[in-house]
C-alpha cells in the first residue's frame, strides 16, 4: 500500500471533529447489513460475538499468563471445533485466519517432513501459494475432475515425480472458495504415501458442512489427516481475526517452538507474537450462544437462499456451473468481469470465477431473502440494457 502524503498534526483533533471524521470514512466503507455484499467469505459478527470481543479488546493471548481467561476460553474452542471436526482431543490455536492457519499448517508439515513439495488440488485457495513461496516449497498442483474437486489419479501421477521422502504435505479443500467443492479427502489419503501429512483446508466448510447432511467424509475421520484450518470469522459468525488450526496433538507444535524469554511462557508456537484475545472471546461466545442447533438454522437459512438465488439466476438464463454443495453459487455466464463492474456501478458486490467464467455468490447469514428479490430484479434490468 502507498501511503498519503498527508503531516502528522502537531495538535489533536477535537472529540466532535474526530468523530466527524471517522463516520465520513465509516460511509466510505460498505457495510454487509445493507445486504449488498454478496460476494464475501465474511459477515456481520453475532452481536453476541461484538459484545465479547469489546470486553476482551486489551487482552493479548501473545502472553498468555497474563490473560488466562483467554487462554482458558482459547482451549475450550479449540477443544469444540476438534471435536465439530471428528477429533476427541485436538491441540491448536486461534489465529489471524485461513491464511495464517494454512501457512503454520504447511510450515509444521515441512519440518515433520525435510521435503519441499506440496501436491494441492489448482482450486485450493491463494493463501497455499504464499506458503508455498514464503517457505520456500515446490509446487506439484493438481488437476480437477469434471465435478471441480481434485482429481486422484492425476494425484498418483503427480506423487509418481516424486520419490515419497521429498514431499513435504497434501493439502485438500473441504469447502472451495471459488465454487464451494469438497475434495474426496478419504480417497486422496489413502493415495498418499505412509507419513506425508495431509492438510484440510477447512476455513469456509468448517463451519457449514458439520449442519448439513453432507455424506462425504472430509475430517479427522478420516484417519490419514493431519491438520485442519477452520476459521470462526467467516461462517462461525465471529469477528475478525479468528482462524484456528487443529492438529491432532501437541508435539508437532514443538518442531517450530522459539524461546521467548522476556514473555511469560517460555516458547512461542505462532507466527504472530501479539494475538487478538478479543475475537478468542467473541468466537467462544458466539459458539456458545448458538451451539450446534444455532448454526444449524444459520446454515439451512443461508442454502435456503442459495437455492432461490440459483433458481433465479437460472430462469434468467444463467444455470449453476455445479448444483451448490455448500452456499457457494457459481453461476456460468460469458463476461462475469464486465457483468462484475457493471454490477457494482448498481451498488452490488459479487465477485467472479474465472475458469469456467462465472458470477460468483457467497450467501452468508447476512444476505436475506428480499435482498435477493431485489438484486434478481436489477439484475434482469441490467442484462436488458
Ligand atoms: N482457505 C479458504 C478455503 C478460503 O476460502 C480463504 C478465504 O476466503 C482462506 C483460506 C484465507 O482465509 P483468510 O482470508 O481468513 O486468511
Amino acid at each position: 500500500m502507498v501511503g498519503l502524503v498527508v503531516e502528522m498534526r502537531e495538535k489533536g483533533m477535537g472529540l466532535p471533529e474526530l468523530v466527524e471524521e471517522l463516520l465520513k470514512y465509516h460511509r466510505m466503507d460498505e457495510h454487509f447489513s445493507k445486504g449488498r455484499i454478496l460476494g464475501s467469505m465474511c459477515t456481520e459478527p453475532h452481536p453476541v460475538a461484538r459484545a465479547a470481543h469489546m470486553l476482551f479488546i486489551e487482552a493479548n493471548l501473545g502472553n498468555p499468563r497474563l490473560y488466562r481467561g483467554t487462554a482458558s476460553m482459547e482451549k475450550e474452542v479449540i477443544g469444540d471445533l476438534g471435536r465439530l471436526m471428528g477429533l476427541d482431543e485436538p491441540a491448536g490455536y486461534i489465529l489471524s485466519g485461513g491464511t495464517e492457519a494454512n501457512i503454520t499448517a504447511l510450515y509444521l508439515a515441512k519440518k515433520k517432513t525435510g521435503g519441499r513439495y506440496v501436491v494441492y488440488p489448482k482450486s485450493a485457495h491463494f493463501s497455499i501459494q504464499k506458503a508455498i513461496k514464503l517457505l520456500d516449497l515446490k509446487p506439484l498442483p493438481v488437476e480437477l475432475t469434471e465435478e471441480y474437486v481434485m482429481d486422484v489419479d492425476h494425484l498418483r501421477k503427480r506423487l509418481e515425480e516424486v520419490s515419497p521422502g521429498r514431499l513435504a504435505a497434501a493439502v485438500a479443500v473441504a469447502g472451495s472458495t471459488e465454487l464451494g467443492t469438497v475434495d474426496p479427502v478419504d480417497e486422496i489419503s489413502s493415495a498418499l504415501p505412509p507419513g506425508v501429512p495431509l492438510h484440510v483446508d477447512a476455513a469456509f466448510g468448517g463451519f457449514v458442512l458439520p449442519f448439513l447432511p453432507f455424506r462425504g467424509k472430509y475430517n479427522f475421520e478420516v484417519d490419514g489427516v493431519t491438520s485442519m484450518t477452520v476459521d470462526p470469522h467467516k461462517m462461525g459468525l465471529s469477528t475478525i481475526p479468528s482462524g484456528a488450526l487443529l492438529l491432532r496433538g501437541f508435539e508437532d507444535f514443538k518442531r517450530i517452538a522459539v524461546s521467548s524469554p522476556y514473555l511469560t511462557e517460555p516458547f512461542a508456537y505462532t507466527l504472530a507474537g501479539t494475538r487478538a484475545s478479543a475475537a478468542v472471546a467473541a468466537t467462544w461466545a458466539v459458539m456458545n450462544h448458538l451451539g450446534r442447533e444455532g448454526y444449524g438454522r444459520v446454515v439451512e437459512e443461508c442454502m435456503e437462499n442459495t437455492r432461490f438465488l440459483d433458481r433465479g439466476m437460472t430462469e434468467l438464463g444463467f444455470p449453476h456451473i455445479i448444483e451448490p454443495v455448500i452456499n457457494v453459487l457459481a453461476s456460468g455466464i460469458a463476461d462475469p468481469e464486465g457483468l462484475q463492474r457493471r454490477l457494482e456501478d448498481a451498488g452490488w458486490y459479487v465477485s467472479k470465477v474465472c475458469k469456467p467464467p462465472a458470477l460468483r455468490f457467497v450467501l452468508m447469514p447476512h444476505v436475506k431473502r428480499r435482498h435477493l428479490e431485489e438484486f434478481l430484479k436489477d439484475f434482469e434490468a441490467l442484462i436488458q440494457t
